[in-house]
């Protein structure tokens, strides 16, 4: 087992690395850019480097920076969390050459799922089912656009082979739109992201977005943990998780669980992963994979009792999975709320100092923060200032534990989105369960007409 880690991150996932590196007796080293200094899992750390300036550029992004306060520290391995480098293929290689172990996957399996063109034909060639669409990435030629178009079916929906965070995506209805729309997501997806390869996709009416989370060791064993719900989204973005989906046949997420686990023998997978799918009449289709931890881990940590990245931290060492599928039992229902330094309805970013934070308790919350009495918080990252998960038998008494936490929860100094998770734990269609991918904007536009 490592003696050392490097945490390449802020925030609460660096708070979450540190817990489990202290649970396993490991040293962790957490980075800090001079934004973070004062931040209290900087402060109670084993050992702390600043990595540079508060713009993430400088110091989260900042790879030379972070490799050598690896060297410095002597750190062993870099677990990179989510978000900044964690999907970067580059800094996976870079990390490995330099003589750290990268607690994710390969380089290589890392750069073919970031690219989502290569990501599907993988998929494809595996087995798992994806939407239907272009095959790879779109052409030049607007007559051959039209015609792919026409083949998969209006509407269509253009994404950005290189994307993420739910952006360089273009919704298209009708022939007249198409070219254009492709031109435009052309665009954008070069300037946003280094690469102006698209592919088309039928845009999916009223899915469901299911995801199954993934863990493999370096001994060709892997085990899905189950499936997320991650349907309430804005944006995009996804504001609740829950797990397990409700309504879903068990027989289906097993079948689905067991091709991703085929999967990522296939591609020789290794770590933690998810594979986010659209589910919409009965049917899986495969977008993407996420091959790192994600924010949403916790409710599957709190229906299966596995400590996704202790385990994360021991298949990088070498050591084989702790647990066979069978030995894997689902139970109760957890749902998770990210709590966000924003307007809870106009969405605009709080940053600010945090005067006053109580934390809920009590059977079955759990609470994944790094923030506290007088925190501030930096106006140069992501606005999730924590999740709040809730655990029980049923999904009822997981709502009602949320709504009680949610009330708990005492946040002065900056806005934030309680009351928005207050609103959508009494609301009756999300207590039915099952809500599409749409239900929340739609929400929020009944809600508010003119402003969303
Ligand atoms: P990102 O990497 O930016 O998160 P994804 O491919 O995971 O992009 O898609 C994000 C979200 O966009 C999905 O959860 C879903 O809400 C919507 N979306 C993506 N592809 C489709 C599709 N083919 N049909 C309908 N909605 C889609």
């Amino acid at each position: 087992m490592f003696k050392k880690i490097l945490v390449a991150n802020r925030g609460e996932i660096a708070l979450r690395i540190q817990r489990a590196c202290r649970e396993l007796g490991i040293k962790a080293v957490m980075v800090y850019s001079e934004a973070d200094r004062d931040a209290k899992y900087v402060k109670l750390a084993d050992e702390a480097v600043c990595i540079g300036p508060a713009p993430s550029g400088l110091s989260y992004l900042n790879m030379p920076a972070l490799i050598s306060a690896a060297e410095v520290t002597d750190a062993e391995a870099i677990h990179p969390g989510y978000g900044f480098l964690a999907e970067n293929a580059d800094f996976a290689e870079r990390v490995e050459k330099s003589g750290f172990t990268f607690i994710g996957p390969t380089p290589e399996n890392i750069r073919i799922m970031g690219d989502k063109v290569s990501a599907k034909q993988a998929m494809i060639k595996a087995g798992v089912p994806c939407v239907p669409g272009s095959d790879g990435e779109l052409p030049d030629d607007p007559a051959l656009i039209k015609r792919i178009a026409k083949a998969v079916g209006y509407p269509v929906i253009i994404k950005a082979s290189g994307g993420g965070g739910g952006r360089g995506m273009r919704v298209v209805h009708t022939e007249a739109a198409l070219v254009n729309a492709v031109q435009m997501t052309k665009a954008e997806a070069a300037a946003a992201f280094g690469n102006p390869a698209v592919y088309m996709e039928k845009y999916l009416q009223n899915p469901r977005h299911v995801e199954i989370q993934v863990i493999a060791d370096t001994f060709k064993n892997a085990v899905y943990l189950g499936e997320r719900d991650c349907s309430m989204q804005r944006r995009h973005q996804k504001v609740i998780e829950e797990a397990p989906a409700p309504g879903i046949p068990r027989k289906l997420i097993e079948r689905i669980g067991e091709r991703c686990v085929t999967a990522c023998k296939k591609i020789g997978y290794r770590g933690a992963g998810t594979f986010e799918f659209l589910y919409e009449n009965g049917e899986f289709y495969f977008i993407e994979m996420n091959t790192r931890v994600q924010v949403e881990h916790p409710v599957s940590e709190l229906i299966t009792g596995v400590d996704i990245v202790r385990t994360q931290i021991m298949v990088a060492a070498g050591e084989k999975l702790p647990f066979t599928q069978r030995q894997v039992e689902f139970k109760g229902h957890a749902i998770e709320c990210r709590i966000n330094a924003e307007d809870a309805y106009k969405f605009t970013p709080s940053p600010g100092r945090i005067t006053t934070w109580h934390a809920p308790g009590g059977p079955g919350v759990r609470v994944d923060s790094h923030v506290y009495n007088n925190y501030f918080v930096p106006p140069h990252y992501d606005s999730m200032i924590g999740k709040i998960i809730t655990y029980g038998d049923t999904r009822d008494q997981a709502i009602a534990r949320m709504r009680t936490a949610l009330l708990e929860t005492v946040v002065e100094g900056i806005s934030t989105n309680i009351a928005l998770h207050q609103d959508l734990m009494v609301d009756a269609k999300f207590l039915e369960g099952g809500t599409n991918i749409h239900y929340l904007e739609e929400w929020l536009t009944r809600r508010n007409p003119t402003k969303r």
